[in-house]
């Protein structure tokens, strides 16, 4: 819900207090309207009265799991939710649990990384079930189980590479500029340093394509960015 000013809000629910004071000045200074909760119960309570646009949720709290909350927030209102995560090990366990989670985060982040992060899912299109799964051709992404395949296969993808083709996947039929991936995945790099994202583009060309070097699903609109086709 944005305000009269027209600033989106981000519930922050985290129980150390450096991280609510550093994301209440920080997030307050990128235009965002901010909440803060401790527990899980004041989330719950704060989401009976109101609808945040997007949920920063802490793996660990003092009530209980993060997972758990990300689990009911999914299937009750479609909040997008960024899981915080304490290390990178935890990222990989919450990866396999089907949580329906928009992205994930480790501490210690950047303000720069996180805010990037929360204007990439603020831009996707608001999903409700039937987006679960999009396909195209024979290719199908599902994105509470985070999987991928074709033809009935399971393809396996890296996370960049699983994220790059949900933000084409989500934009199906529509040009994504490289600059749109460049800041949604690799926030700070050059526009002028842009192998990493065309390697990450032919990786998954060589995934879902029938024949990767003529390319009827992924294309390149040159000069411009890529386009998936369904
Ligand atoms: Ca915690």
């Amino acid at each position: 819900m944005t305000d009269a000013e027209g600033r989106q809000s981000v519930l922050v629910v985290e129980d150390e207090e450096s991280y609510q004071d550093a994301l209440a000045v920080g997030l307050a200074a990128e235009g965002f309207v901010v909440i803060g909760a401790r527990t899980l119960g004041d989330a719950r309570d704060i989401l009976v009265r109101v609808t945040p646009d997007i949920i920063l949720l802490d793996l660990m709290l003092p009530d209980g799991s993060g997972v758990d909350f990300c689990r009911e927030v999914f299937h009750s209102t479609r909040i997008p939710v960024i899981m915080v995560t304490a290390r990178t090990s935890e990222v990989d366990v919450v990866l396999g649990l089907e949580i329906g989670a928009a992205d994930y985060v480790t501490k210690p982040y950047r303000l720069r990384e996180l805010v990037a992060r929360i204007r990439a899912i603020l831009r996707r299109p608001a999903t409700t079930a039937e987006d679960d799964v999009i396909t195209f051709g024979d290719v199908r992404m599902d994105f509470v189980r985070r999987s991928v395949t074709r033809a009935g296969h399971e393809i396996e993808l890296s996370r960049k590479e699983f994220d790059l083709l949900a933000l084409f996947a989500t934009h199906l039929g529509q040009v994504v500029t490289r600059e749109v991936c460049l800041d949604t995945l690799w926030w700070g790099m050059q526009l002028s340093d842009t192998r990493t994202l065309d390697t990450h583009v032919k990786r998954l060309r060589q995934k879902i394509e029938l024949d990767p070097t003529r390319p009827r699903h992924l294309v390149t609109i040159r000069g411009v960015g890529f386009r998936l086709d369904a």
